[in-house]
């Protein structure tokens, strides 16, 4: 935006805004703005009457015939396609299982077992911490095996990379800064050291255009309860390339991968196809708010939906340095819009209490140790109006300073 925005002109935005009428899908609270989808998404109407449908008549009445006549056994493949479109990939290559962190170990150590000789996994120190505490898991499991963290034996990802490691764990889009990085051009990289890449898109699936395939990503794992809106605590999914499935083994070797699982064998022999990266029993509810979460997905463009995205947080920095200027606040997000996903970052050295004092006002943001407010702006609901009148109520909270109420010091034990 070339000038200062008025109101007249951001309103105008919003009736100009092709995915204004998703807002409509969502249940959101009155007197809510709601900048925290990032971490968990808002249920959509079509939630509700899926989850009644699940447990009154397919549970409650059709008992275990459900398996097969709603289909639930095939569901993990059924939306792991749906998501594959959202990321990229073509189908038969996602499926929906497990949570994220343990997905981060299944594709960790399928890809070391794919570079047999290769002893090190290169991850990043400022990941979020479950993909650390993951690959930590993933080396204890194989002796000899050394992790390499971007940040602490080198500043830069590509300068870890040799003929010794096996497997680059990379986030999409960093949770705490929102920083993008280019999936094809490290891929490439990597690819070109002969190691293979596990992407994690917890925070660009249902932010952002992803192109797996394109890439020529060799997994990928993400998240379904955050951009997805899938519910708290929803399954995640994950990716492996077409060219990797007959090779690449489940560590987690449960019925659920095994080629035959109702021929009861004694031994294990692993699905050739993307089923193999099942482990057991699905969470077949959660599972159904996903199904009814996706229905919205399957209509979105993903380029409205990027450009969307870039103009909402694009103008969040735009007013909170202008009306906000001189409080304290220093912008941890990219500024290039090219290299920022679908999030704001700010420091600030009461960060928490902010945060706490904007929640209290109805802006549902979040905060991450030690000084990070994080601001997540998904365009099926959010719109322009919304961001203005966020920025409206912070500033509001720190000219008057009601922050400093000290019942804003207090941590709650989820942040
Ligand atoms: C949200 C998130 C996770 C969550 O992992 P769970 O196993 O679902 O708790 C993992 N990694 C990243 C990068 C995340 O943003």
């Amino acid at each position: 935006m070339s000038h200062f925005p008025d109101l007249a002109a951001i309103d105008a935005l919003d009736r100009a805004d092709p995915l204004r009428r998703m807002r409509d899908r969502f249940a959101m609270p009155e007197g809510v703005i709601y900048l925290d989808g990032n971490s968990l998404g808002p249920a959509s109407h079509a939630v509700f009457h899926e989850l009644e449908q699940a447990a009154r008549h397919e549970w409650g009445h059709d008992l275990i015939r459900s398996w097969n006549t709603a289909g639930w056994f095939e569901m993990p493949l059924e939306l792991g396609d749906r998501i594959g479109r959202l990321v990229g990939a073509g189908p038969s290559q996602t499926v929906v299982a497990d949570t994220t962190s343990v997905n981060i170990f299944k594709a960790l150590h399928a890809a070391m077992g794919l570079r047999a000789g290769r002893n090190v996994i290169v991850a990043e120190g400022g990941s979020f911490p479950t993909d650390l505490y993951m690959a930590e898991g993933v080396a204890s499991t194989r002796p000899g095996t050394e992790l390499r963290l971007e940040g602490v034996d080198a500043e830069a990802i590509e300068d870890l990379i040799d003929e010794r490691v096996g497997v680059v764990l990379v986030n999409h889009v960093d949770y705490k800064s929102g920083r993008l990085r280019d999936m094809a051009a490290l891929t490439q990289k990597i690819h070109a050291a002969g190691a293979l890449a596990v992407w994690d898109l917890c925070h660009s699936a249902g932010a952002l255009p992803v192109d797996l395939d394109g890439a020529k990503a060799d997994f990928a794992v993400g998240c379904t309860y955050k951009y997805l809106n899938g519910g708290p605590g929803a399954p995640a999914f994950i990716y492996v390339a077409t060219r990797h499935q007959a090779a690449a083994q489940n560590p987690l070797s449960g019925w659920w991968g095994h080629a035959r699982p109702f021929a009861f064998e004694q031994h294990y022999a692993g699905h050739v196809g993307i089923r193999r990266f099942q482990c057991g029993t699905q969470p077949i509810l959660s599972m159904r708010a996903l199904k009814a979460a996706l229905v919205t997905w399957d209509e979105v463009d993903m380029a409205a939906l990027r450009a969307k995205s870039v103009a909402l947080t694009g103008l969040f920095i735009e007013l909170v340095e202008t009306r906000c200027a001189g409080f304290g606040l220093a912008l941890e997000s990219p500024r290039d819009d090219a290299e920022r996903g679908s999030q704001v970052s700010f420091a600030h050295e009461n960060a928490y209490e902010v945060m706490q004092a904007l929640i209290a006002r109805g802006v549902i943001g979040d905060f991450r140790a030690p000084s990070t407010m994080r601001f997540g702006f998904a365009p099926l609901y959010l719109g322009y109006r919304d961001v203005w009148n966020a920025v409206e109520i912070m500033q509001d909270v720190f000219s008057a300073g009601a922050w400093q109420d000290p019942r804003f010091a207090v941590k709650a034990a989820v942040t």
